[in-house]
Formats: structure tokens, C-alpha cells, sequence
């Protein structure tokens, strides 16, 4: 069993796939959880660069971006991913390919580039589930804003202005529109909801993957 979790930032991501991984490891499973970027050496590295791109203004061209996102996907799937389903285990991973198609494809990557690279990469490999955090950005910015000020986050963007606002519309906007063209792989889940509701609507599309 493959599970992705998307969202924008400050959708409540973090949060829902401890208490997920929580329940999953409480009956039993055998589990792997991962991110993207993060789930290998290579990711960590892309992780870094990204927060110093932020920290230093420098803007990188969207090609290399894409491509950068997708070596960190090649080499997480053959190291972690694909070892983990064919040992039966669960897989749950923080961000995937509809993160991609979400802030790259927002970013004007066109969609044949996405689609090429990604039957390149994924060589049809598809999660069985992808729970989608849906959120107005208005709000979840400014609950990473908050986070980010009582952390007092070194590389963190603190101020999210007018341009980046409606960069992130873009993303949830591809989001919506990856969640209505895949009915069956994704649930898309409201964020706004108390902690607990969200908890319980990603359960109720959890539990009967675990059954089949
Ligand atoms: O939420 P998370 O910590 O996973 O996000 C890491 C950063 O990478 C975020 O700032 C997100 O906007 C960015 N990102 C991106 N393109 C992706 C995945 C993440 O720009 N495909």
C-alpha cells in the first residue's frame, strides 16, 4: 500500500502524517515513512539548497527545478519506495509526484514536460491513495508565518507578500484540479476542520485500503 499526503504549506501536512503513521504503527504494519524532498542523502541535499535559494534570492530556472525534483524522486523510489511495496510494506510519504505537477506546473511547467518525466521517473507507478489538504492559502501562509515567527526559523520565508499569495492560489488551484480528474486515487480532504475531523476523514479512506 502506497500513500501520498499533498497540501500547501501550513495545510496541517506535518501534523496529519505523524498522527496517520501513529495509527498504522499501532496495528502493527509494517511501516516506512518518507518524504520528498528529504527520504534520501540526495533529498536532504535538495532540501538545504532549497532553503538557501530562499535565504539568498537566487532564482533557479524552471527546468533545472524540475529536474532537480525528479532526480530526487528517481533515486527515492529505487532506494526506499520501490524496496518497501515489494516487501509488502505500508508506504507513506510526505509530498510526491502531484507536489510536482502542483508547484512546477504553477511555476509554467508546461504538462507534457511533467507527463514525459514523470513516466520516465515513475515508470507507472501510481500511490494507491493521495490524501489532498485543501486550504485557502490566505490562511494556511499565515499559519506558516506564525510557525516560522515562534521559531524564530533561520532559512524560513517569514512574510509571504501579494506574489506569493497568489502563487500558492495557483498551487491549490492544480490541486482541486488533480483531485477532480483522479476521483478514485484521491480524497480530498478539508484542512480547515478541527485536527480531530481531519484525522478521522483521512482514517475513513485509510482503513479499507488496509483490508483489501
Ligand atoms: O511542506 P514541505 O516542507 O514539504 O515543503 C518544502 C518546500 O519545498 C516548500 O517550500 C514547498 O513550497 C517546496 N516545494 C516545491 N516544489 C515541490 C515540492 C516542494 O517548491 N515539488
Amino acid at each position: 500500500v502506497f500513500i501520498t499526503i499533498e497540501g500547501v504549506e501550513g495545510s496541517g501536512k506535518s501534523t496529519q502524517l505523524l498522527r496517520l503513521s501513529e495509527r498504522l504503527r499501532h496495528l502493527g504494519l509494517p511501516l516506512v515513512v518518507s518524504k520528498e524532498p528529504g527520504g534520501t542523502a540526495l533529498g536532504r541535499e535538495l532540501r538545504r539548497l532549497l532553503l538557501e535559494r530562499h535565504a539568498s534570492g537566487e532564482t533557479w530556472c524552471a527546468d533545472a527545478e524540475l529536474l532537480l525534483f525528479y532526480a530526487d524522486r528517481a533515486q527515492h523510489l529505487e532506494t526506499v519506495i520501490r524496496p518497501a511495496l515489494a516487501e509488502g510494506k505500508v508506504v507513506l510519504v510526505d509530498r510526491f509526484e502531484d507536489s510536482t505537477r502542483a508547484y512546477q506546473g504553477a511555476s509554467g511547467v508546461p504538462e507534457a514536460a511533467l507527463d514525459r518525466l514523470s513516466e520516465l521517473v515513475l515508470r507507472g507507478l501510481r500511490p494507491s491513495l493521495t490524501v489532498v489538504l485543501d486550504m485557502d492559502p490566505e490562511l494556511s501562509l499565515q499559519r506558516v508565518e506564525v510557525r516560522n515567527l515562534s521559531l524564530g526559523a533561520e532559512f524560513a520565508e517569514t512574510r509571504f507578500d501579494n506574489a506569493a499569495l497568489e502563487f500558492h492560489r495557483k498551487v491549490r488551484n492544480r490541486f482541486l484540479a488533480i483531485a477532480q480528474s483522479h476521483p478514485g486515487r484521491v480524497a480530498l480532504v478539508p484542512a480547515r476542520d478541527p485536527v480531530d475531523q481531519v484525522e478521522a476523514a483521512i482514517w475513513a479512506r485509510v482503513a479499507p485500503l488496509l483490508r483489501s
